[in-house]
């Protein structure tokens, strides 16, 4: 008899944090999920570093105790030499953790199959006769989920549109000085800049971030001795150094697939400097959960979902790499250095507060999908027909009877005042809508007019 694909809910491609905590968030909620794993975990160092500021969302999603059993709690002592030769601790950071990749998503994926999750180890997904293969250890099944997600890691680079210049992440291991034992120090040196981590015992790791054009240029082994030989902390008192690993770094994003949602570094990476990949891909797990949630209800809304979603990940990515550029910004030591060249924040350009401006062409009505706690609902709001953004709100200021009032040419300021005869707007506080207008500003949906 000619085997028949099995009907299920949702299939999860990548297990990693993002793939796996999506997998246990569904299963939590009874949502029948199969998460697939092909085991290559993405090359980093031998620990990735939670940050504290993560816990609140810890809390929220149910996480904390199980992420104090997975990861070690970071005992290291933090600090940096940044904008000066000068090593500054760090006196205000909650304790975080410190993650053994690779151990730790296994644990998360545990987790999921305790919670009801089918979760298929080392097993190779391919798409085929309109339902999808998954060949493992335990043999092969033929799946026909209702909705996909692809949460594959930093794949698909050829598609992923830059959100900066190029970056080249080596991990090096090696002997740490005795002095540095306890610490977590980052350094920023003419070449890129070097995050070590210098456990009580065993060896130490620093991960080196260079340019990528320099390395195809100079080589990387010329720029990773440099790197190490030019750094005051403890990157330049290691010895007996190797290279462990080496990955691309570079901050990027994929625009939407229309039948499955991308997830995690999939959908979009933020610049390794904001240390936060973990905690974003645990929140776009959250996020993801409720538009699955919401697509089993209402079928039709899944490519918007999609698309929604790339939205947030696109937006949380280039939101990371504003902080990003603000710290590179903080360094002046090296400002004629290529690295840093290529990395200093594009100053906006100053308004002009007489300048009228209008709503952009592009923009119409359009029915947009908001969170209201696990669920998407309708709302009414604005597309942006040139790139599909789609917005109902900023904050709390609706977005539609704003743009209104820009319907003819007006100042920023003449509009923001304008804006307060119309009644959902009258009954905000005006700055927040005057954020909200300079928001629409710097995402070119308010254009100076013609
Ligand atoms: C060098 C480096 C250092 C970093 N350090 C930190 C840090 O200290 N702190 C921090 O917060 N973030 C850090 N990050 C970022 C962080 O690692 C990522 O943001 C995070 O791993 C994203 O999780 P993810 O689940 O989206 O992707 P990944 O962690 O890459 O997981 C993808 C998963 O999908 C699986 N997979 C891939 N393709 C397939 C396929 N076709 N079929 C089946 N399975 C597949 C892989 O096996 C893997 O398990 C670092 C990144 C790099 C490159």
């Amino acid at each position: 008899m000619a085997p028949v694909p099995v009907d299920v809910e949702v299939l999860v491609v990548g297990g990693g944090i993002a793939g796996a905590g999506l997998a246990l968030l569904l299963a939590r909620r009874g949502i029948q999920v199969v998460l697939a794993d092909h085991g290559r975990l993405h090359r980093s160092g031998p620990h990735e570093t939670l940050l504290g500021s993560a816990r609140p969302l810890l809390e929220r999603l149910d996480l904390g105790s199980r992420f104090d059993a997975l990861a070690v709690r970071d005992p290291l002592r933090h600090g940096a030499v940044w904008g000066s030769d000068e090593l500054v601790w760090r006196q205000d950071a909650a304790p975080g953790w410190l993650l053994a990749r690779g151990a730790f998503d296994a644990g998360l994926r545990t987790m999921a199959a305790a919670a009801g999750a089918v979760v298929c180890e080392r097993t190779v997904v391919h798409e085929h006769d309109g339902g999808f293969w998954l060949r493992g250890p335990d043999g092969q099944r033929w799946l026909r989920p209702r909705t996909v997600v692809m949460a594959t890691g930093r794949t698909g680079r050829r598609e992923r549109r830059e959100l900066g210049p190029r970056t080249f992440a080596f991990t090096l291991v090696g002997e740490v000085d005795a002095a540095d034992r306890g610490t977590a120090v980052v350094e920023a040196v003419a070449d890129g800049w070097i995050w070590t981590h210098a456990l009580a015992q065993g060896p130490g790791s620093a991960a080196v971030m260079l340019d990528a054009a320099a390395c195809h240029q100079h080589g990387r082994s010329v720029l990773l001795a440099r790197a190490l030989r030019s750094a005051h902390g403890p990157a330049g008192r290691m010895s007996s150094v190797r290279l462990a690993t080496a990955t691309d770094a570079t901050a990027g994003w994929l625009a939407p697939c229309p039948d499955r949602l991308r997830l995690g570094d999939a959908a979009a990476s933020i610049d390794p400097l904001a240390s936060q990949g973990v905690e974003k891909a645990l929140a776009a797990a959250d996020h993801a959960a409720a538009a699955i949630a919401t697509a089993l209800l209402q079928p039709s809304w899944w490519p918007q979902l999609c698309a929604q979603h790339a939205q947030w990940e696109r937006e949380l990515a280039m939101a990371h790499g504003a902080v990003a550029a603000d710290w590179y910004g903080r360094e002046s030591r090296f400002a004629g250095a290529p690295f840093w060249r290529a990395r200093q924040p594009v100053p906006a350009p100053p308004l002009d507060p007489q300048q009228p401006l209008q709503a952009a062409g592009e923009l119409g009505p359009a029915m947009v999908l908001v969170r209201q706690g696990d669920r998407f609902v309708a709302q009414d709001g604005i597309e942006h027909r040139g790139t599909g953004d789609r917005l109902a709100q900023i904050g709390f200021v609706p977005v539609a009877p704003l743009l209104r009032t820009f319907a003819v040419p007006r100042s920023l300021a003449a509009g923001v005042a304008a804006a307060g005869s119309e009644a959902r707007l009258f009954v905000l506080p005006p700055r927040a809508v005057w954020q909200a207008a300079q928001r629409l500003l710097r995402m070119g949906w308010l254009v100076p007019a013609r």
